[in-house]
């Protein structure tokens, strides 16, 4: 009996790359999934926070996350979605993690460093780091286990940039069961979609990012046929002719092919997809054009999903309610052990 956990940020509407790197994986695992398997999906509000945001839109983007993973196609019946914070649990392992984590291996994680537009290099002791990094952000990975491990996850989905912290929470496993002597916690698999990274489509050797300052970079799940034409039609390319899939030296005209051949009926690989059927002759347009016909009969579903779950204010207030009471009860029956394998508590 396995139990899958994953998360997200709510820092505003899923694009292409958290559909395809993460969510289309989290709606087939549970279609899928075992009677026995428990699913749980967070929307992670404490994650969100180590971030600036504007103010007064951190509940709303909450809702339109909820809104967005039913619209998907997760199902509250079978699957356990909820907002992080209204699971204590969560924030009270993170704490007693952060007692046995390496400052040493925070230091060269690098999602803290591309977040704060610091080179991979950059150390915690740097000038840059000490002026703009927050604690928060940076015992960010710690969080993140305390996540998965106050669920005991054997799996967790998710994209290529999670790759390196969830390395990081099973050495969070092993320092915690060696330091308390304990099997409690237990080391919890990467489930990486077949689809790693979809790139941002303005700065095509940068992943697509919720939080990149620039809208034009992502397709929301959310946007309109004509929307998600006008983003794909000036997506950055390069001045060469013709299409080909080199994504070291071509990476923008790569990122469009791996799109097409990702939604090719045939399930072709971009490597065959150009070989077949964009030869000499065929413009950077017509593949363009291509994409964007087949993202938006992909999303076209889902945002009229989306708006109707939105419009159902009561409905997302009862699944929220529900969603924190089995989370909380989920993550009890670790934290029991935890507290004792530490000495918390009476
Ligand atoms: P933010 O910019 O606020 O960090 P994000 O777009 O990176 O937002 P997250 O909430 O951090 O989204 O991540 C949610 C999930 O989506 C994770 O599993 C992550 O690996 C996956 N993911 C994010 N961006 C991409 C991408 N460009 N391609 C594939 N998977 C992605
Ligand atoms: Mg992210």
């Amino acid at each position: 009996p396995g139990v899958i956990f994953s998360g997200i940020q709510p820092t505003g509407v899923p694009h292409l790359g958290n559909y395809l790197g993460a969510l289309q994986q989290w709606r087939r695992m549970q279609d899928s999934a075992a009677a026995d398997t428990k699913l749980l999906f967070s929307i992670v509000d404490l994650h969100a926070i180590t971030m600036p945001r504007p103010r007064g839109l951190l509940r709303q983007w909450k809702r339109e996350m909820f809104a967005a993973l039913l619209a998907i196609g997760l199902d509250p019946s079978r699957s356990i979605i909820f907002y992080q914070s209204m699971v204590p649990a969560h924030s009270e392992l993170q704490w007693i993690l952060s007692c046995t984590a390496s400052t040493g291996y925070l230091n060269r994680m690098t999602q803290w460093k591309s977040k704060l537009s610091l080179k991979d290099n950059v150390s915690l002791s740097s000038n840059e780091a000490k002026q703009t990094l927050k604690h928060g952000l940076f015992s960010y990975p710690i969080l993140q286990a305390a996540d998965i491990l106050v669920h005991r996850a054997t799996h967790v989905p998710v994209g290529e940039d999670q790759r390196q912290h969830l390395e990081f929470a099973r050495e969070c496993v092993t320092n915690f069961n060696h330091t308390y002597g304990t099997s409690c916690l237990v080391a919890p698999e990467t489930i990486l979609s077949p689809v790693k990274r979809v790139m941002s489509l303005r700065s095509p050797l940068q992943k697509m990012s919720k939080s990149d300052a620039d809208a034009t970079s992502r397709i929301l799940l959310t946007d309109s046929a004509h929307a998600i034409k006008n983003k794909v039609l000036k997506a950055v390319t390069d001045s060469q002719d013709g299409i080909s899939y080199d994504p070291v030296g071509r990476p923008g005209v790569s990122n469009l092919v791996e799109l097409a051949s990702y939604f090719d009926a045939a399930g072709r690989t971009p490597e065959q997809l150009v070989e077949a059927e964009f030869g000499a002759g065929v413009s950077l347009k017509a593949l363009k054009n291509r994409v964007a016909e087949a993202v938006d009969a992909e999303l076209a579903p889902i945002r009229e999903r989306y708006a109707e779950y939105l419009a159902k204010g009561e409905l997302i207030d009862r699944l929220v309610e529900e969603g924190a009471e089995k989370a909380r009860e989920s993550a009890e029956g670790t934290m029991r052990l935890v507290r004792e394998a530490v000495e918390l508590g009476a």
